[in-house]
């Protein structure tokens, strides 16, 4: 999956600019201006509650076309412009296709904003720091361990001695502190163990705890550890088979929020949530945001607004599978959308 995903020269994010209409897919982000503007005013409610720091590092983790942390910044430029003049933008990317991309998104903002990029969160100055991430953590690498009758088997990839093609095979019995829960669960249950993520929340709860600031991690994932086969490849918006185009195809997984929550705790942080993205949206005032789009707005614009609010909150679109999920100091108040 890490190959697949960010082999410097065949990797899928490497090679292209995967998202929109044309590509793969496409985020809450490049739905809507609504949702990268609630999420920019987050982060300045946040720095305000705890006391302004200046200067305040405003970080994104694999930002993409960079519409996020643009919409974000025009929002909080023009409603809270004391956090405006103190952020220090830092984006964590490896893609070059997309920090190029991510160059043009944040260029027309005024006042100009020149951001750092960075391949990881461990190269970022130490300083309190608002840290935003959509859609990142599910397309960092998992391992697959399969309950075989002989103890817990990492799921490998091989070659296919008929057709030289890729499929699973049953790798050597593991050590089972390799393995989450090894004693629970039955014969034939998978677990995944995303070892990059969790790596992630604890470095970020670290850094909240003794520098100050919080994180705000939006994904597709479920609240609770449990057994099961997410990876899923998808390309030209439709599923495809895991295997069958590495690198031209985005691999992700979902999200086990409750181990970034062990992470985070373990570094002494305190997670927030999850909670569902339409309710999370909902407490920012998105309804409100909308209404405010619509008294200006053409009929075709009013059309294009009211679709993307339901498919950013709706149970059955977004709403309910996307969750939000924070990282704060234990003595903090709780961030917006939390409490
Ligand atoms: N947040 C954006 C893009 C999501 S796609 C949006 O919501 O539209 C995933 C993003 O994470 C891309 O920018 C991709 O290049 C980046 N990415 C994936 N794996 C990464 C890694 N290991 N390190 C840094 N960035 C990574």
């Amino acid at each position: 999956m890490a190959e697949a995903l960010g082999h410097p020269r065949y990797g899928y994010y490497t090679c292209r600019d995967p998202l929109g209409s044309d590509g793969d897919f496409i985020t809450a982000p490049e739905i809507s201006q609504m949702f990268g503007e609630l999420i920019g005013l987050w982060c300045a409610a946040v720095w305000q509650a705890i006391g302004g720091p200046d200067p305040v590092n405003l970080v994104e983790l694999g930002p993409g076309r960079g519409t996020l942390i643009a919409d974000g910044l025009r929002a909080s430029a023009r409603t809270v412009p004391e956090f405006a003049n103190a952020l220090r933008l830092h984006l964590v990317e490896t893609s070059p296709v997309l920090r190029d991309r991510q160059r043009r998104a944040v260029a027309p903002i005024r006042p100009r904003i020149r951001p750092a990029w960075h391949r990881s969160l461990s190269s970022v100055p130490r300083s309190p720091a608002l840290m935003v991430a959509n859609e990142f953590f599910d397309a960092l690498p998992v391992r697959q361990y399969v309950r075989a009758t002989d103890g817990w088997r990492e799921r490998m990839v091989g070659l296919s001695p008929d057709d030289g093609r890729f499929r699973f095979v049953s790798g050597p019995v593991v050590a089972p502190d390799e393995v989450p829960a090894a004693d629970a669960g039955g014969e034939g249950d998978l677990v995944e163990v995303c070892q990059d993520g969790n790596a992630t929340a604890e470095a970020i709860g670290e850094r909240v705890a003794s520098d100050g600031g919080a994180a705000l991690i939006i994904d597709y994932g479920h609240p609770r550890s449990a057994p099961g086969d997410t990876l899923q490849a998808v390309r030209r918006h439709a599923f495809d088979d895991v295997l069958d185009r590495p690198g031209e195809a985005d691999l992700t997984h979902h999200v086990d929020f409750e181990a970034l929550a062990r992470a985070a705790t373990a570094a002494g942080a305190r997670p927030y949530g999850p909670v569902p993205q339409g309710v999370f949206l909902g407490r920012l005032g998105i309804e409100h945001r909308a209404a405010n789009l619509l008294r200006s707005a053409t009929p075709e614009q009013a059309v294009d607004i009211r679709a993307a609010l339901r498919r950013l909150v709706h149970p059955r679109e977004m709403g309910d599978l996307f969750k939000a999920f924070a990282i704060a100091r234990p003595d903090d108040p709780p961030p917006p959308g939390f409490d």
